[in-house]
């Protein structure tokens, strides 16, 4: 037993000090491969030793804790605002008041103004305790579950800590991570983030924590709290938080007059677009921690703080053309080309005009001078025309009617935004779109072939829609631009690899309409087949879980057309994988069907995904909390008492896992 202890706490600390040296030193020692497996390892330990659990534990930042109502929690100490001075003049009027009620030469911690969502973390013999938002600045929301799949926020502090206290930082999406979520969601055809600000905060009250953990969040710490905490300044203190661990970012710099101050913010105003985060501003704080005593606070902020805040960077350029982009599903965008110019640290040709209603709102016409922001957004919008630039000979734009590809006359469906191109069959983009789909890496995932080249083999005639691939030959690649033998032997290798590829992803890969990778699966575990799927009406289809009338009518819509069927009987013939294997089938079955189930708690024999995947396999629903239409309530060890109480509440009954595994027999 204490030999099983010392092997737990080991690894606890080993992968502690590996995922310090990778999120926060940035210097990885090992690879992801083999911190998985210890991370596997201690998982196992700890599921069959439930005596010896920790809730800071490093494998407790998968998440998986659901929380419902986040609790309302008072602040030991009130969170105060800053704040904001937008010239030179405000900083210097600033430093004189300052000066005026302090003794001696004041020095100056300059601080990035992280753009995201503000926490305060509280910390007792060196464990994290919880993790309460900013709120009014008097009281905010518990979300310690969310803050703790976290990387950068240490659940177990090193070094030479204070007993108690609290630390304040900003929980921040780092633009990189905030652009790859948003390719994911424009490929599923879900509406891309707008920031990385609004997502990050949007993410601190999600109620299910694994969801978070998905999320490539980032904390970044400015300022430690408490009494008795043996720190001297402002910087000492972030050297401090650095010490115990904590990701403190190394652009903070201690200055000794306010000219520096100024050349520090005239820096990062001219490089802010280099840092990996946004940033909004600069915060000078006064350094010595006894003159920020002097100073105080007034009603709403230190008065030993001020933020300065950057303008949304804006300029004006002329609009030389609008021109409309046909995506993959046919929908159109249109495009304003620009007179390339300088804007946030590179150079923008192009800015967003999303549709018909946003240029007639602001009456943008070609030829107009226009003002260009970059502001929260990655991407650059217009936000207004020059009016006193307008030319005289200058029209209003007239939005196009015809398909700038294909010349097909466009549709509007009520209700929505953009203008569509139907000629599903045979206009260019949507065609080449869809086998580029069709091949992409989360679809059919097929190797040796790439965007470009369907783009080719499109334009030579050689296929017309993806069954087509299939046919292809070595011989009829060869001749393609930049095509040698051994790329296209790969090329008609990957193909043939893909008919071995599960239905959900063929399935997602067909490219209806609304059918992301999510619905894809649904759809392929309640019909298991193609046929099943293509012979659901839309009354059958509505009744799915979380299967909508939107993506109900596209599915339906999609099978009705003729072109589609003789596609996928090909793709049949081909022997591609349109119904779920034999191996999936294996231990699926309908005994639960039309049961709903919660579970929650620690389980003995099985773990908690595992059972959660047993109840799907076989037909029932696993819903994640309790309400009239709640079946059986699984329940293990350590279940939380307000779990019992509702079901008790609603009669519904309570399964221990001995209990439902014998059911299941
Ligand atoms: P405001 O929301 O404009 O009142 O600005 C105050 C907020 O700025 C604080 O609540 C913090 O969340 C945030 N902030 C970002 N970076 C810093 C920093 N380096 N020091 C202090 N506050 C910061
Ligand atoms: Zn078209």
């Amino acid at each position: 037993m204490k030999e099983i202890k010392q092997k737990i706490e080991a690894l606890r600390e080993e992968l502690r000090q590996h995922n310090y040296n990778y999120y926060i030193l940035d210097e990885a020692t090992i690879s992801d491969y083999e911190f998985d497996i210890k991370l596997k390892e201690l998982q196992a330990l700890e599921d069959a030793h439930l005596e010896f659990f920790d809730a800071n534990s490093p494998s407790q930042r998968v998440g998986g804790a659901v929380t419902k109502n986040f609790k309302t929690t008072v602040h030991d100490l009130r969170m105060y605002s800053l704040d904001n001075s937008y010239s030179k003049e405000d900083l210097l009027d600033w430093e004189t008041r300052v000066k005026k009620m302090v003794d001696g030469d004041v020095s100056y911690t300059c601080e990035l103004k992280y753009d995201g969502a503000s926490i305060s973390l509280t910390y007792e013999n060196g464990k994290l305790l919880r993790a309460v938002t900013r709120g009014d600045g008097v009281q905010g929301d518990e979300v310690t579950a969310n803050i703790k799949t976290i990387n950068t926020v240490p659940l177990q502090l090193k070094g030479d800590f204070p007993k108690r206290f609290d630390i304040r930082g900003e929980i921040v999406l780092p633009i990189e991570g905030f652009l790859k979520m948003n390719e994911a969601r424009i490929e599923n055809e879900e509406e891309p983030y707008k920031n990385p600000r609004n997502t990050a905060s949007g993410s601190l009250k999600l109620q299910d924590s694994a969801e978070v953990a998905k999320r490539p969040l980032e904390c970044l710490l400015y300022s430690i709290v408490g009494n008795n905490l043996n720190i001297e300044s402002q910087f000492d203190g972030l050297e401090k938080a650095r010490a115990w661990g904590f990701k403190v970012p190394q652009e903070a710099k201690l200055v000794h007059s306010i000219d520096e101050v100024l050349e520090y913010i005239n820096y990062w105003d001219e490089h802010r677009f280099n840092l990996p985060f946004e940033i909004d501003g600069v915060v000078v704080k006064v350094n010595n921690l006894h003159q920020q005593d002097e100073l105080g606070f007034t009603s709403k902020a230190p008065r030993w703080a001020m933020a300065y805040k950057f303008k949304a960077e804006q300029v004006s350029t002329r609009l030389n053309e609008i021109t409309y982009q046909v995506g993959r599903t046919g929908a159109i965008t249109p495009v304003a080309n620009l007179e390339p110019v300088q804007l946030a640290g590179t150079i923008v040709k192009r800015a967003s005009l999303h549709n018909a209603d946003q240029i007639e709102k602001l009456d943008i016409r070609e030829g107009d001078e226009v003002f260009v922001e970059k502001g929260g957004e990655i991407i650059p919008k217009i936000i207004a025309v020059d009016l006193t630039k307008r030319p005289v000979d200058s029209v209003p734009t007239q939005y196009t009617t015809h398909c700038p590809e294909c010349n097909t006359e466009l549709v509007r469906l009520e209700g929505e935004a953009k203008h569509y191109c139907p000629n599903y069959m045979a206009c260019p983009p949507q065609v080449i779109g869809r086998i580029q789909h069709y091949i992409s890496r989360k679809a059919m995932d097929i190797d040796g072939l790439g965007g470009e080249t369907v783009a080719l083999l499109v334009k030579e005639g050689l296929i017309n829609n993806y069954s087509d691939l299939y046919e292809l030959t070595v011989e009829q690649v060869i001749p393609l631009e930049r095509m040698a033998e051994k790329s296209a032997v790969n090329l008609v290798n990957g193909i043939e690899a893909s008919k071995k590829i599960q239905f959900e992803r063929v399935l997602f890969a067909l490219g209806i309409r609304y059918v992301g990778e999510t619905v894809a699966k649904k759809l392929a575990k309640h019909y298991k087949s193609i046929d099943a799927l293509m012979f659901a009406s839309l009354l059958d289809l509505v009744t799915v879980d979380e299967i909508g009338e939107r993506i109900a009518q596209s599915v339906v819509e999609f099978f009705n057309s003729e072109e589609n069927k003789q596609i996928i009987e090909r793709l049949k013939s081909f022997g591609v994988q349109l119904e779920i294997s034999a191996e999936q089938l294996v231990g699926q079955t309908d005994k639960l069907k039309g049961q709903t189930f919660v579970v929650s708690g620690v389980f003995e024999t099985i773990s908690r995904n595992e059972l959660k995947k047993l109840i799907e396999d076989n037909g029932g629903k696993v819903s994640s909390s309790i309400s009239s239409k709640t079946t059986y309530l699984v329940a293990g060890e350590k279940m939380g008492p307000s779990k019992r109480t509702k079901a008790e509440k609603l009669n519904i009954p309570i399964l221990t896992e001995a209990a439902f595994l014998d059911n299941l027999k």
